[in-house]
């Protein structure tokens, strides 16, 4: 049947008849349908990718793409009068995740499925996910972000597992999401959940009993963990995630009758960061328990194991009391206990190695490194800081162990999907092959000096600029200017990311400005991202934005030079419409502390040039395009770290040596702030950057707005910057997940 009569059929009435909902639940279907015929792909060994997060955007779009009909479909939409943007507009973005490290893990299984390898994620239903972020009187607010929905793309099973929990028992659910290859096979998304949650306990916000282990389990990622209930329900979580994992994994292997003792040959299984950990130990206890001595379990999840860390940041290697996982997991603790035994019995007699410390907490991080047989960094500067500086003597026992995997992105989202203008200008330029081999998009590179291409290029970028400005003034009220330059920093809200820094050169611009000084061109700093709800810097930081938002976009003397947008509850779908819109891409984290980042890929590939530090995969995206295609500024990471073990900076120095930075400072409690915001949080931040400033704002603060200056004049030379633009675009194939998944199964996986 054809794609137009089969969607027919599915509505149970003509396209023209049909409004926005019901057209989604038929093209839901029709992606449904066409997915089971895909079998499932086979391969001698599989991989069960665990994570806390899998922040995967909407399916809808993508699987049209994936499954080759997207196109086809949009033309049957549009003969209808129907666009495909609006049914797509229709979905909820699943809320299962919270940054980067949840990004990649979606994109990862894109890529799995791609590169037709066997390989199923593993996850928690949170019914609320994070939160949705909204703004009242310049600031953060958090409230449920409801994005269950019917029709569901999630697919209930019967399947179920007993968790226990100390002397109570809870039955799961697992629920499944079909994750579709681009033209290829099919794998799986396994999200857990208990059915007896109850969403009705959820107040006032975010807040709900904590206690209540039944009641809500699986409400959200993340719940606040600032005391110790808080933190008992983060074990509860995880232990629950990673038992689902274990009891899968092992009726798998015995539904195809593999020998539990060679399950390193078919089974291979990536613990994404620390959440999933308790894994090793439960396999064991698992193994144990099917007549397998604790000696030979050991052995064998060590080889089925993998881990890979993704920061350095000292508040995200988690330690958990003793007393508390003997209160969640007691059935774990004998064997975490002869797991620590092994290390401290070995020659080691470094008590940084133990996975106990002397103060009775449990390093998760720690079991994975020894008893897992790989451990990865996500970037080469990030594995080379790993080895050299946190991690070292991991590394001089286990020097096999490390190594690194650049991350990497889906381009059937992040190109194909979200610049379909861009997708279709590059196809006339190269042929289509880049799709399935990204490397080919070096083959640009013969157009950087065709002035009818370049002219293309800026064209295309215009339009996404256009439509940005559309979809901000019609959802958001917010107008801006097309033909300013667009300055974007889009992530989670955190100080080592440096918002701040961008929001002080926004108070140097507009100081400029208001001496007289006009910027030689227009120019729109954007903004996106969430602040955890118990990080009170970074609401501080979200309410200085919103503060000069207000300020700077009512002033008419600045106004017509500068704006400012914080866009609200930033997600996937909202990083799709605005990357493809963006000039400028900013990457200013404090260099060492971004472990790689993807969203700086993103922006290259969609011919946006990167502002930043020598940090995380910029660092890549520098030697790639090379210097003369990217600005970097401030301090390499050897001087921050040599700063941080000599205490060597001071922020103050930097405030009382430099006439702007005091400026700058000064103004964040001004009289004109002050008007506005909350003077007591403003206050604080200023006090905060001042007087401690933990990530370094102040050392980079100058540099930055000098480079920051030099890139808009620059943006005048429209040969320079298109010629920017296109060698950005040629040199990111590098950064397709596909590379970065065909590096993982080499190495580490060995799936086939
Ligand atoms: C890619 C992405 C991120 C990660 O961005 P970074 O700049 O690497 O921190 C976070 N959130 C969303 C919605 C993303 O798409």
């Amino acid at each position: 049947m054809n794609l137009e009569n089969q969607l027919e059929e599915l509505l149970g009435k003509s396209i023209d008849d049909a409004d926005k909902n019901e057209l989604y639940a038929a093209c839901l279907e029709l992606v449904k349908r066409r997915s089971r015929e895909i079998p499932l792909t086979q391969t001698r060994k599989k991989l069960y990718y665990i994570s806390a997060e899998f922040l995967t955007g909407k399916q809808l779009g993508k699987n049209l793409i994936n499954l080759g009909i997207y196109d086809d479909l949009s033309r049957i939409l549009k003969n209808h009068g129907k666009s495909m943007q609006a049914v797509e507009e229709h979905e909820q973005e699943p809320s299962l995740g919270n940054g980067g490290l949840g990004r990649l893990a979606a994109c990862f299984l894109d890529s799995v499925a791609t590169l037709n390898l066997s390989g199923d994620g593993i996850g928690l239903r949170y019914h609320f996910g994070l939160f949705k972020q909204e703004f009242k009187d310049h600031k953060q607010f958090e409230i449920p972000d409801a994005w269950l929905s019917e029709p569901s793309i999630l697919e209930k099973t019967d399947v179920s597992f007993p968790i226990v929990f100390g002397n109570r028992t809870v039955y799961s659910r697992m629920y499944n999401l079909d994750v579709i290859g681009y033209h290829t096979g099919r794998n799986q998304l396994h999200l857990f959940d208990i059915d007896t949650i109850d969403e009705s306990i959820v107040h006032d916000g975010i807040g709900f009993d904590k206690k209540d282990i039944e009641k809500n389990l699986t409400l959200f990622l993340y719940p606040d963990d600032s005391d110790k209930d808080g933190q008992l329900l983060r074990i509860y979580q995880q232990y629950f995630m990673v038992s689902n994992a274990a009891q899968l994994i092992i009726k798998e292997q015995k539904d195809q009758g593999h020998d539990l003792r060679k399950l390193a040959d078919y089974v291979a299984i990536q613990i994404n960061d620390t959440h999933p950990s308790m894994v090793i130990p439960e396999l064991i206890r698992l193994l144990i328990l099917e007549g397998i001595s604790f000696r030979d379990a050991v052995g064998i999840v060590t080889n089925t194991c993998a881990y890979t860390n993704h920061t350095i940041l000292a508040e995200a290697l988690e330690k958990w009391p003793i007393s508390y996982l003997s209160e969640v997991v007691p059935q774990l603790m004998p064997i975490i206990g002869g797991l620590d035994w092994g290390i401290v019995c070995s020659q080691h007699d470094n008590p940084e190695l133990n996975i106990i410390d002397k103060d009775q907490r449990v390093h998760m991080a720690r079991i994975d490194m020894h008893y897992g047989h790989s451990i990865n960094g996500v970037a080469a500067l990030h594995t080379e800081i790993l080895k050299n500086q946190e991690l070292r003597h991991f590394n001089s026992i286990y020097p096999a162990k490390f190594n690194n995997k650049t991350n990497g992105i889906t381009f059937r989202r992040w190109i194909l999907h979200c610049n379909p203008e861009l997708t279709a200008l590059i196809d006339t330029l190269i042929g289509e092959h880049w799709k399935q081999d990204a490397y080919q998009l070096q083959d640009l590179q013969q157009y950087f000096n065709d002035y009818h291409v370049l002219w293309q290029l800026e064209k295309v970028k215009q339009h996404n600029k256009e439509r940005m400005a559309k979809w901000l003034h019609d959802r958001e009220g917010i107008d801006i200017d097309p033909e300013s330059i667009f300055d974007v920093q889009v992530k989670r809200m955190h100080e080592y990311k440096r918002q701040q820094m961008n929001a002080l050169f926004i108070i140097y611009e507009y100081l400029r400005i208001k001496d007289g000084q006009k910027p030689v061109h227009p120019i729109t700093v954007i903004f996106g991202g969430k602040a955890a709800p118990a990080y009170t810097m970074a609401k501080h930081v979200i309410h200085l934005i919103l503060c000069l938002q207000e300020l700077i976009n009512n002033d008419p003397e600045v106004s017509p030079w500068l704006k400012v947008v914080m866009i609200r509850n930033y997600n996937v779908a909202k990083s799709e419409m605005v990357i493809p819109a963006a000039d400028i891409s900013e990457q200013i984290s404090l260099a060492s502390k971004e472990a790689s980042g993807t969203g700086n890929m993103k922006f290259m590939l969609n011919g946006a040039v990167t502002l930043g530090t020598a940090d995380g995969a910029n660092v890549e995206i520098k030697d790639l395009v090379g210097r003369e295609n990217i600005y970097i500024f401030g301090r390499s990471s050897d001087d921050v770290i040599r700063l941080y073990n000599t205490n060597g900076y001071h922020a103050k120095e930097y405030y009382d040596r430099s006439q702007s930075i005091r400026r700058c400072i000064d103004f964040i409690t001004g009289p004109e702030l002050s008007a506005i915001g909350d003077i007591n949080a403003l206050a604080a931040l200023q006090d905060n950057l001042k007087n401690k400033d933990w990530f370094m704002t102040l050392l980079d603060l100058e540099s930055y707005c000098n480079v920051k200056e030099t890139m808009i004049y620059d943006y005048l030379n429209r040969e320079k910057w298109k010629r920017m633009m296109l060698v950005n675009i040629a040199k990111a194939g590098f950064f397709s997940s596909d590379r970065t998944i065909e590096d993982y199964n080499r190495d580490i996986w060995h799936l086939r």
